[in-house]
């Protein structure tokens, strides 16, 4: 079945209504009528089965015919920190890593940062990338789409660690620990940030840095990984784990 997010207030008691790009999706691209059935979410968590009960250019609406209970979501929010990585490397990331779950991303910038976000053009980027993370949730079946947040430097990046029960740094330099040393302390409904390095990884002095502010510096096994393989070792690692 056909899966949609809408905005939770478009969500109601019995019945939700869709507005934007999804109407011409189910009216034009489905070519959906009334009575039939799709699925459709409010993107934190509630999942309902919704029969059609009108189609126009602009709205479609349809009766909750029944709330779902789907389990699709990691035991552990993992927030991705995202070096910025060039162009479109950003976008895969999103997509892959929604897939495989992750809670939310955090871009930030470093020293070794390559692109510098354009102030001016952010907020329609930052809009193409949420976008992104609605359709490939859509297409995970997820019941939430992953929080994109607003890209900060590396200093705002250390004062946001106390918002999550464990930091992990990953650090390809021998010496730190290992994911699966973090993994094993930590329970269901915990969440993890993890910090991945842009193309040119970290320098010693931000590594140290995160440690000083509560991180634990973890590999990821014995092979270098491009910035964009990093985050799906962690989401694949975090599924292996708890699921
Ligand atoms: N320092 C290298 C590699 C950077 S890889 C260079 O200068 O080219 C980009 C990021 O991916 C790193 O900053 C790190 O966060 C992560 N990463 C890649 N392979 C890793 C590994 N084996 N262990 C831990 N982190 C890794």
């Amino acid at each position: 079945m056909q899966r949609y997010f809408v905005d939770p207030e478009q969500f109601h008691e019995r019945e939700v209504e869709i507005t934007g790009d999804d109407v011409h999706h189910i009216v034009k691209v489905m070519r959906s009528e009334t009575g039939e059935e799709i699925i459709v979410c409010d993107g934190t968590g509630r999942v309902a089965r919704v029969r059609l009960s009108e189609l126009s250019k602009e709205l479609v609406r349809g009766e909750i015919v029944e709330l779902l209970d789907e389990q699709r979501e990691l035991p552990i929010r993992v927030t991705i920190g995202q070096g910025l990585p060039k162009a479109d490397k950003m976008e895969w990331i999103l997509q892959k890593g929604t897939e495989l779950g992750a809670y939310a991303f955090f871009p930030f910038s470093s020293e070794r940062t390559i692109v510098k976000l354009d102030e001016k053009k952010e907020g329609k980027k930052l809009e193409r990338w949420r976008k992104i993370a609605k359709e490939a949730a859509e297409q995970a079946h997820r019941a939430i789409v992953p929080q994109l947040l607003s890209p900060v430097s590396y200093k705002q990046l250390l004062k946001e660690f106390e918002k999550y029960t464990a930091v992990a740094i990953a650090y390809e330099k021998e010496g730190g620990g290992k994911l699966s040393d973090v993994l094993p302390t930590l329970s269901a409904g915990d969440s993890l940030l993890v910090l991945i390095g842009p193309e040119g990884g970290f320098s010693e002095e931000e590594v140290r840095l995160a440690e000083q502010a509560g991180a634990k510096s973890v590999s990821l096994g014995p092979r270098i990984l491009r910035t964009e393989t990093a985050s799906q070792y962690v989401l694949s690692a975090v599924s292996y784990h708890f699921e």
